[in-house]
């Protein structure tokens, strides 16, 4: 069911059921983090393997510290600067965090949301929230309440409809390294350049890692059901002659293909744009069925195209 009442969510929450929250990134599938038993039903109802850690959700830093053994003074300054917001820090947990929700690793990632009815319903609980994007495992997120309803709608409580996600791309991951600098683990709705500008020069881990404890930034992992091609149009038609080929751009059409086959993110030549409406449309297609393969060329490796390239990287097939 799918509404915009926050204490009914709330109440679902605190009984252990999950509710579909509407956050600035994606939408999240959520259940109280220290519930082992709700925590379990987000794996069950994604089909999420349970090596997979989870980001919990919170509305205020200070409400996670009994949960974490301390906040390093360099992510508590990207936490003055970015919370609330896209950020997701990385914590070293207590043993009050189930293992579930960490995947049995000793960090915890933390997030804080600056979607006005998470942040409501975040104020009204006194557990935090532990919240993946509401969507079948390997799936690309939701960015509608309608996504989760169409994909998961039978699996979850409620649905609290805060209506179209403002990012699209999930939430910048960071940690600290043992050396003491900022890492990005994954890249994210906050840009590297945002993060530099207040953290100085940051590491970029740009290897999709094959590490099972982390499928967020797994090679494969946010794909469409219909293949993806990455790359230049005219070499793409010439490859993939024959086929039913729907092209998403960002602002620009395509000569070699008929207009009603071209999907384009961002008229206006907005990357933030372009990024909230990447998910939305790549499942507009999934959904049409109808064509064989999408085309679509890289976007400027800037701000949040950055974002984009690296999901559009781990969409693509191989032709
Ligand atoms: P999401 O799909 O946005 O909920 O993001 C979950 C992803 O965050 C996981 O797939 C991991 O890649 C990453 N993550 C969460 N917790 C940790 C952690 N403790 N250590 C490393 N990565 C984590
Ligand atoms: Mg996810």
């Amino acid at each position: 069911m799918i509404g915009q009442d926050i204490q009914k969510a709330a109440d679902l929450l605190k009984k252990g059921d999950l509710v579909a929250i509407p956050t600035e990134t994606v939408y999240g599938l959520a259940a109280n983090a220290l519930d082992t038993a709700a925590v379990a039903r987000i794996f069950e109802a994604k089909d999420r393997p349970s090596f997979d850690p989870l980001i919990i959700h919170t509305d205020r830093i200070e409400k996670i510290k009994p949960f974490v053994k301390s906040i390093p003074e360099k992510l508590q300054v990207l936490i003055d600067a970015f919370s609330p917001g896209p950020l997701t820090i990385l914590l070293e947990k207590e043993a009050t965090i189930p293992d579930l929700v960490t995947a049995g690793l000793p960090t915890v990632a933390v997030r804080i949301p600056a979607h006005p009815m998470s942040k409501k319903l975040l104020e009204s609980l006194d557990f935090p929230l532990a919240a993946p994007s509401a969507n079948p495992f390997g799936y690309i997120s939701p960015t509608r309440a309608k996504h989760v309803e169409d994909q998961l709608g039978d699996k979850v409580s409620y649905i609290l409809d805060g209506g179209n996600c403002d990012f699209g791309v999930e939430s910048t991951i960071v940690k600290l390294t043992e050396n003491g600098s900022v890492q990005v683990l994954r890249k994210g709705g906050l840009s590297v350049e945002a993060l530099e500008e207040v953290a100085g020069v940051v590491e970029v881990n740009d290897v999709s890692s094959s590490n099972p404890n982390a499928p967020g930034m797994l090679k494969s992992h946010y794909a469409p059901k219909t293949p993806i091609y990455v790359g230049e149009m005219n070499s793409a038609v010439k490859k993939l002659k024959g086929k039913r080929i729907a092209f998403i751009g960002f602002n620009m059409l395509n000569f070699s293909l008929p207009v009603e086959d071209q999907f384009l993110l961002s008229m206006n030549f907005d990357l933030k744009e372009a990024a909230s409406n990447l998910f939305a449309v790549m499942r507009q297609l999934d959904k049409s069925k109808k064509y064989e393969v999408i085309v679509t060329d890289w976007f400027p490796e800037e701000g949040l195209g950055r974002a984009i390239n690296d999901r559009l990287r781990r969409a693509s097939s191989s032709f």
